[in-house]
């Protein structure tokens, strides 16, 4: 459904029309840039009860009365960017194109209750279900000092069961991979099927190997690794308005995104975010690194050519992938990879400038850009990676395993 509203920029008096695309969220903010004189707008879609659904007039802008088909369009659509003949076009139908990019990966769960197609693809009020998961994990990190844990995990399930009556979930675990692999299928599951099929396969020919490295996981790794992915998805998450309109994208698999244009743009809100997922999954790759000196017949600590200590201490971030790139299965997880975005993204020498976004790398400092929406693609891949990795680890490692 698309809602169609007249709306008035406050700083130059153009009139205009937004058609925003009514999503699963109770209420979905869009921030873009007033097509005449480049002021942020930002308008709002509420949900009432189906099918109402309303706009609220927020920055710099307020409702306009007058309606005309001379008037300025702006498509917004909270899951899909646009092509650029597509953005101000009185007739996109961006959900159309939405259904033949995700397809072929969508999945019909048994029970399903909504006849909505965007069901099989969507989590719908993914934002409320992820504060739910987010206490989850903070509870079982602190050791539910009040015993309140399967209390909201139960909460959790309810909040599933609106959308999908046959959901059950009374673990910490299903309720952690149950949102994670729902909202980021089936790229998440590329990425974590065949790792764990590698944890499988060494655990069955280098079990001591493997057992070394979850006890050392567990004392050394957990703590610390979980609590950078909750801050992480918390961001994410926070402004996940911004990044869904690209996450379809990265989910199905598709990279060609460099000329689409992002309706809503509140990059201010997203500039640091490739920076801090750079860390967290550089961070995490010591999982992976282990992994791979297993595979290679050593002990979980022993590298080719350093030890432990050393790659933990010592390594730069842009190396720390190294020691696994010739391992698909591992290196995989680096597609997301680029240092140099990393560096103006962490020390926000990045801006926006209309469709690009220009950043600073390190050392010679020399100016790069690319595509607004290349950025919040790679903002996806390297969640999905991190997301991945994350399920692994509580799965194979941590104390949280079934
Ligand atoms: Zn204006």
């Amino acid at each position: 459904m698309v809602l169609r509203g007249c709306g008035e920029c406050l700083v130059c008096g153009l009139k205009f029309v937004v058609r925003a695309g009514v999503g699963l969220e109770q209420e979905c903010a869009h921030s873009f840039d007033c097509p005449n004189c480049f002021s942020p707008l930002t308008v709002k879609v509420k949900l009432g009860a189906p099918p109402t659904a309303w706009y609220e007039f927020l920055e710099n802008c307020r409702v306009a009365e007058e309606d005309s088909p001379d008037l300025t369009v702006v498509n917004l659509h909270p899951s899909m960017a646009f092509s650029l003949e597509d953005y101000h076009s009185p007739q996109a139908f961006p959900s159309l194109d939405f259904f033949d990019l995700v397809d072929a990966a969508m999945r019909v769960p048994a029970g399903t209750r909504h006849l909505d197609v965007s069901l099989h693809f969507e989590l719908p009020e993914t934002k409320a279900l992820w504060a739910l998961v987010k206490s989850v994990m903070s509870l079982h990190s602190n050791g539910d000092p009040a015993g309140v844990l399967p209390k909201q995990i139960a909460r959790y399930s309810e909040k599933r069961r609106e959308y999908l009556k046959e959901f059950r979930c009374s673990t910490t675990f299903k309720c952690i991979t149950s949102f994670f692999d729902d909202a980021l299928h089936p790229a998440i599951g590329n990425l974590r099927r065949p790792l764990r099929g590698l944890v499988r396969d060494l655990r069955a020919i280098q079990g001591q190997a493997v057992a070394d490295f979850e006890n050392y996981y567990r004392a050394e790794l957990e703590s610390d690794n979980f609590a950078r992915y909750s801050a992480l998805f918390d961001d994410y998450f926070s402004n996940f308005d911004q990044f869904r309109q690209l996450l379809a994208y990265a989910r199905v698999g598709r990279d060609d995104v460099d000329e689409l244009i992002v309706g809503a743009k509140r990059f201010n809100d997203v500039k640091l975010y490739y920076g801090q997922a750079y860390e967290t999954l550089t961070s995490a790759y010591v999982t992976l690194a282990c992994l791979n000196n297993i595979n290679h017949g050593r002990s979980f600590d022993t590298f080719a050519a350093m030890s432990l200590t050393k790659y933990i201490k010592d390594l730069n971030k842009a190396q720390k992938s190294a020691p696994f790139s010739a391992a698909p299965v591992l290196a995989a997880f680096t597609k997301w990879e680029d240092s140099a975005l990393r560096n103006g993204s962490h020390h926000a020498a990045i801006a926006r400038d209309g469709e690009r976004v220009k950043y600073r790398s390190g050392g010679t400092g020399a100016e790069r850009e690319m595509p607004y929406s290349r950025y919040l693609h790679m903002c996806n891949g390297i969640t999905i990676a991190c997301a991945a990795l994350m399920l692994v680890e509580l799965q194979e490692f941590s104390t949280i395993k079934t």
